[in-house]
């Protein structure tokens, strides 16, 4: 009996299993032939100095919807991309549309104002990435010092020379780098200090059960004091959360607390209503 149950569950798995892959296929597939223009939008997330709560910056975070697939979340299709080479092209857009959309608005945006662009590893890796990058900016001409390209702690102390490399053409261009979902990973002192990053984006995880992680939140806030790196809390829901993080050395907050992430258009129209 026992045995037959084992059988059982393991066909269920079994099933599980390959819903799943024709799932991602499905959204391979959609993402191959998908219209950038059409389907892809950027959203964009205000960012809030803590003392101040004036609006710093923004992160462009991508969506992608589809006709018969409907809306897919960025945490399902950009692994999905970056298993296939589809993330260069689709970084590549994102940056473009970024720069195009955020670039005519910094004139009236405060000089500390900064765009924040996620990018993946197999972006950091790939020897064009950093001539793909200067092109965006010299078409755009959007400032470069107004750049921050976010790569996960992952991504940034994976011992690659060539992401190493990479890292440093870009900062040379004077594009800040900031380390995103910063806790999550295994990066050392010595290995943030090696890469030169500017930031730290705490990861939300550490925000969410503050009660739990304030030690840990001010450990990383003391690391991140004594390397000189400015730091982002992510996901800032509550009032008791930012009211935390206003008696401690962090910089910047973004959550849903000041916004959720906006369309362009109504980005402008939070933008408007600040200022
Ligand atoms: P991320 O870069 O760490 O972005 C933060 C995520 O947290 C976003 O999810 C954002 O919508 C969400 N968030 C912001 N504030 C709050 C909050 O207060 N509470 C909660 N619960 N969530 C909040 P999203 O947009 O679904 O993106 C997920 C991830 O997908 C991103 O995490 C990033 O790693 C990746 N991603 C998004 N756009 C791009 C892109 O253009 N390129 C690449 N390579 N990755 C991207
Ligand atoms: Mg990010
Ligand atoms: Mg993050
Ligand atoms: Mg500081």
């Amino acid at each position: 009996e026992a045995k037959k149950q084992e059988g059982n569950s393991f066909a269920f798995y079994d099933e599980a299993h390959t819903v799943k892959m024709n799932r991602a296929f499905n959204v391979k597939t959609a993402l191959q032939q998908a219209d950038f223009d059409r389907d892809f939008a950027l959203h964009y997330q205000p960012v809030i100095d803590v003392q101040t709560g004036h609006v710093v910056g923004a992160e462009a975070l991508l969506r992608f919807s589809h006709a018969t697939l409907g809306r897919v979340s960025p945490g399902e299709f950009i692994p999905i991309a970056e298993n296939n080479g589809l993330i260069l092209s689709i970084g590549e857009w994102v940056l473009r549309r970024a720069c195009r959309d955020i670039g005519p608005l910094i004139e009236m945006m405060s000089d500390r104002f900064k765009l924040a662009v996620n990018v993946s590893i197999q972006q950091l890796e790939s020897r064009t990435f950093p001539f793909a990058l200067k092109a965006i900016l010299e078409e755009t001409q959007f400032p470069q010092d107004r750049l921050v390209l976010e790569v996960t702690e992952e991504t940034s102390v994976s011992h690659s020379e060539r992401v190493k490399e990479t890292i440093n053409q870009i900062k040379s261009y004077g594009v800040d780098i900031s380390i995103d979902d910063f806790g999550t990973g295994y990066s050392s002192l010595e290995k943030l200090h090696h890469l030169k990053v500017d930031q730290l984006k705490i990861d939300q995880s550490f925000i969410r059960e503050l009660d739990e992680t304030t030690a840990i939140v001010r450990a990383i806030l003391a690391m991140g004091e004594s390397l000189g790196l400015s730091i982002v809390a992510e996901g800032v829901e509550t009032k008791d959360q930012l009211d935390f993080l206003k008696t401690t050395t962090c910089d910047y907050v973004q959550g849903y607390y000041f916004s959720r992430p906006l369309t362009f258009k109504d980005f402008q129209s939070f933008l408007s209503n600040k200022t």
